[in-house]
């Protein structure tokens, strides 16, 4: 059994949310995790009962010998290397499902929803960064074999043109600079 990297417990998570429980469909899952040693690798558990159908579920993750120490006022999924549990069009599913949680305007919130909105805009610029490292070096788009999942090739096939490097720069870059407007 290889068991696939976790760059980080962030990217874990998002793995879970995007793997609903096979019984009953639920996406809400809140496990215990630990660190267990699976043939020489150190591998991340994470165990717990489906909060809808009571079904037990677990998932193990490869984890990297060194943590990636990430700020919490900067979420980060992973350094350099690719991901191993999400596909491009996962990672660009995970940003605009993000930005589309953030208010359009900082007026009328308070320092804490403010703090929210500017990580999540951060965060949604790091997962677009995920999906610019799919793009090989000498390329100029993300090659449609780094999709292996249905809602990757799903959000691909919609518009194939959001996978181009210059405009996920662009929107990474738009929303770094929308995450200064939520500055406190
Ligand atoms: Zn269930």
């Amino acid at each position: 059994m290889t068991l696939r990297l976790a760059r980080t417990s962030a990217e874990a998570y998002l793995y879970m949310e995007l793997h609903p429980c096979e019984r009953c469909g639920e996406s809400d899952f809140e496990p215990v995790s630990a660190v267990v040693s699976v043939q020489g690798d150190l591998a991340s558990r994470y165990t717990g009962a489906c909060p809808s159908c009571g079904n037990e579920r677990e998932f193990m993750f490869r984890i990297p010998e060194r943590p990636l120490l990430v700020d919490p006022e900067n979420p980060q999924f992973g350094a350099d290397r690719p991901s191993e549990l999400l596909d491009p069009g996962e990672w660009l599913w995970v940003a605009d499902t993000i930005a589309s949680g953030v208010p359009a305007n900082p007026d009328g919130l308070s320092a804490e929803q403010r703090r929210d909105a500017r990580v999540d805009l951060r965060g949604a610029a790091a997962a677009v960064g995920e999906v610019l490292k799919f793009i090989p070096p000498d390329a100029d788009a993300v090659p449609f074999e780094a999709f292996d999942s249905d809602r990757g090739r799903e959000v691909y096939q919609t518009e194939p043109g959001r996978f181009r490097r210059a405009r996920l720069e662009a929107v990474a870059q738009t929303y770094r600079e929308l995450a200064e407007r939520f500055a406190t």
